[in-house]
């Protein structure tokens, strides 16, 4: 008889298995939550969708952090490159950005979605929304439905739930105390590429909230990264600070604070920065000197005062050495519902190289329900798809043995 592998979750990693494990001829149910699937790729896809990165694959590879040797061998066998023919097979060309990053040419999701979904009906997978997994059964797995209440025993089965960021898409992170109650140790969930609360005054939120600081370079633990981020009522957001986000976050859960340092003007060095300040006729307003001698204005200027309340009094050397090394104070991560992606997740010491949980036989895990992270840019979603085949192939594998 053919054998049954139920893949709880329909987000990239859930369907990419689904995809390998119907080609091979096995009889596939996708559950998901939600009344439809994959909406965080489609999400995602409203902000342009970075598919994959077109970086040198070594480099490529050792963006995962600490997880990366875990996750080399699923990327080696779905490399970036693999990513974009398996878009074009689905009739989504892409291209390369100047960034590096890989964007499909029609800058969203929904097409390729459709496409994928239809492939998977056309291979035989039985799509079930509205499927909400509700924790497990002795060796079954309950479900909420509309029509009620179900357990399902199949043969095989892979939880593709997702981390626990913008959990109203449908990865809510339910199934952690589920799988802890099984002994399984599951690393905290934490916000990764976040933005940061910041102690900003009301002054400066009323005039500078959703301003841009354009042109600028950070530094914190993570590297030296330029680019531009956004005030925001809270504190710092945007692509740049998530950039910084786990050496932030990391920080400052050892040392209970943290800052990212900025450099208003990366383009010009301290020394010159400071003959042209001193040049400046020592009567006429800070704004003026910091507009004339640093060509500094608007949110920068503002930022510069709101950190430094005496910078208006500091000599041009120390205030040049300011504009270039100026440090934002963070308090906290933005809440997990808001970050990009999360942290945390199962641990990999509970996985095998099948990606076969050691303590339950037959059950599987992929995607971001993992212990990994990445930065924005492509990552993301190439380790998910890498991992749901690997997934798929594990399953096919274990059950051949079993
Ligand atoms: C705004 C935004 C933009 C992003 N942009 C990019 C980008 O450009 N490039 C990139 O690489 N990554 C991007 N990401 C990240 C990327 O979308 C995720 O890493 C990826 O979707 C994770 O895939 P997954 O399959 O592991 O989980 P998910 O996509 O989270 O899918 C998990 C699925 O499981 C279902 N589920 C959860 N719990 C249950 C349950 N109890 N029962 C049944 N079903 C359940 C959910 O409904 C969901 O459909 C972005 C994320 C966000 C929020």
């Amino acid at each position: 008889m053919t054998k049954q592998v139920a893949i709880i979750g329909g987000g990239p990693a859930g369907l990419m298995a689904a995809e390998v494990l119907s080609a091979a001829g096995l009889c596939v149910t996708v559950y998901d939550a939600m009344p439809t699937f994959a909406r965080k790729f489609l999400l995602a896809g409203k902000s342009g969708l970075n598919i994959t990165h077109s970086e040198d694959f070594a480099r490529f590879a050792e963006r995962f952090g600490s997880a990366s040797p875990r996750l080399r061998p699923a990327l080696n066998d779905f490399t970036p490159d693999d990513v974009r023919q398996w878009a074009t097979g689905l009739g989504t060309e892409t291209f390369v950005g100047t960034s590096g990053r890989v964007f499909p040419t029609v800058m969203k999701a929904s097409p390729l979605l459709r496409a994928w979904l239809k492939r998977l009906e056309t291979q035989g997978v039985t799509l079930k929304t509205r499927h909400r997994w509700a924790g497990f059964d002795g060796d079954g797995f309950c479900f909420i439905t509309p029509d009620g209440e179900t357990t399902i025993r199949p043969d095989a089965a892979l939880l593709a739930l997702g981390g626990a960021s913008w959990p109203r898409l449908g990865s809510n992170a339910a199934w952690v105390p589920w799988l802890k109650g099984q002994g399984i140790n599951v690393h905290d969930l934490q916000p990764a590429n976040c933005g940061f609360d910041v102690a900003w005054s009301d002054v400066f939120i009323e005039r500078f909230a959703g301003a841009p600081l354009k042109s600028v370079s950070t530094t914190s633990d993570a590297g030296t990264y330029p680019g531009e981020f956004v005030i925001s009522k809270h504190g710092i957001e945007g692509s740049l600070v998530y950039a910084h986000s786990a050496a932030l976050r990391d920080r400052l859960a050892r040392d209970g604070k943290a800052a990212l340092t900025v450099d208003l003007m990366p383009g010009r060095v301290p020394e010159r920065l400071a003959r042209d300040l001193a040049r400046q006729d020592a009567r006429a307003s800070f704004s003026n000197r910091l507009r004339k001698g640093a060509g500094l204005d608007g949110v920068k200027a503002a930022l510069i005062r709101e950190l430094s309340a005496d910078a208006n009094r500091l000599p041009a050397e120390q205030l040049a050495a300011l504009i270039k090394v100026l440090p934002i104070p963070v308090l906290r991560p933005r809440p997990i519902a808001e970050a990009i992606s999360s942290a945390g997740g199962i641990a990999w010491s509970e996985i095998d190289e099948r990606y076969m949980l050691k303590s339950r036989p037959g059950l599987f895990a992929a995607g971001e329900i993992l212990d990994w992270e990445a930065p924005t840019g492509g990552y993301l979603l190439t380790a998910c798809f890498a991992t749901g085949r690997a997934a798929a192939r594990g399953i096919k594998n274990w059950l051949s043995n079993n």
